[in-house]
């Protein structure tokens, strides 16, 4: 991670999109020292750029044809060919770092449309806070032309942390969705159990503190037992024997209940933990329902 001024900070930057995102990653790469370009669909929020020291451009276009690296960060993968269409004939002999969020299949099509473009494409993933753009708690994925990652890979990581997956484009796009997809399974479930830490009249930020601390405490090797074991095939008693864990499951889904908490997901874990024991299984962990999952029954 490089928070201070790369070797090639003099290289001209355009940014398309200019959002939360956008406008942090333009103001980014203009503190860092590069002449920097900006178009957004509605021109008002270039204006705190244009300020701050950025060409603005009346079209997409104009805005990709001012440097050699272009940066897009839209909405969505709808907003992003829309936009890329209207660059058009204008990102040949380009670099375009994609930065939008979407699917591994949507970046292997921005990646097709680069090529046919005569573009060499960087697929992007943020997992970050708009503030924390420029410092080391903003991570990246990227993939894509290896050879222009190469070439590009000082000025991308003035962003953040950054890590370089491949050249399928779509690769950075699975690390991302699986980091956010983790995040989302995670806090809903502890967004449930809030519900129920309040029912019971215990204070939920007080709570979140302790489990916050044994998240930090515990976690870091329990995610990597896990990914480990099913990496594996082999599934040890992490969290103990499925077994035991099991004989609380009734309790845990009889509590939340009783509190009018939603039980979907304790109820599929019971689910789960049955099924892998009825198959011979109890002696193996939480990491062992990993085989059970995904097949529909
Ligand atoms: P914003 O909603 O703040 O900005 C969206 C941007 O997309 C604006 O520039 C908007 O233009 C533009 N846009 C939307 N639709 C179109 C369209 N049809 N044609 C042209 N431009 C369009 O979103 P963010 O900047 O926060 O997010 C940008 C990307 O960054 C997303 O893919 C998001 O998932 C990702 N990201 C964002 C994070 C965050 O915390 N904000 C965190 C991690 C990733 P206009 O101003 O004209 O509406």
């Amino acid at each position: 991670m490089a928070t201070t001024p790369s070797d090639d900070s003099a290289t001209p930057i355009t940014v398309l999109g200019l959002g939360a995102m956008g406008s942090a990653i333009a103001r980014t790469f203009l503190d860092r020292g590069h002449p920097v370009t900006v178009w957004n669909r509605t021109a008002a929020k270039a204006v705190p750029l244009a300020e701050a020291g950025a060409a603005t451009a009346a079209t997409a276009a104009e805005a990709a044809a001012a440097s050699p690296l272009v940066v897009a960060c839209l909405l969505d993968h709808e907003a992003a060919e829309e936009v890329l269409a209207d660059v058009g004939g204008a990102a040949a002999g380009k670099v375009l770092v994609n930065l939008t969020s979407g699917s591994p299949a949507q970046a292997r099509e921005a990646a097709r449309w680069a090529g046919e473009h005569g573009a060499e494409y960087i697929d992007g993933g943020i997992m970050a806070d708009p503030p924390d753009l420029g410092t080391p708690h903003a991570h990246f994925s990227f993939s894509g032309s290896r050879a222009a990652f190469d070439a590009h890979e000082a000025t991308l990581r003035e962003l953040g942390t950054g890590t370089y997956y491949g050249a399928d484009a779509g690769l950075a796009s699975v690390e991302f969705m699986a980091q956010v997809a983790t995040a989302y399974e995670l806090l809903i479930g502890f967004l449930h159990t809030l519900r129920l830490v309040r029912a019971e009249g215990a204070d939920p930020a007080e709570f979140a503190d302790r489990v916050a601390d044994s998240v930090a405490d515990d976690y870091p090797a329990l995610l990597r037992g896990i990914g480990k074991a099913v990496r594996d095939g082999a599934f040890p008693p992490d969290m103990g024997p499925l077994s035991v864990q099991a004989a609380l499951m009734d309790d845990l889904i009889d509590h939340r209940r009783s509190l009018g908490v939603d039980t979907t997901r304790m109820r599929e874990v019971k689910h789960l933990m049955d099924r892998r024991i009825a198959d011979g299984h109890g002696d193996e962990g939480f990491s062992g329902l990993f085989p059970v999952l995904g097949d529909g029954s």
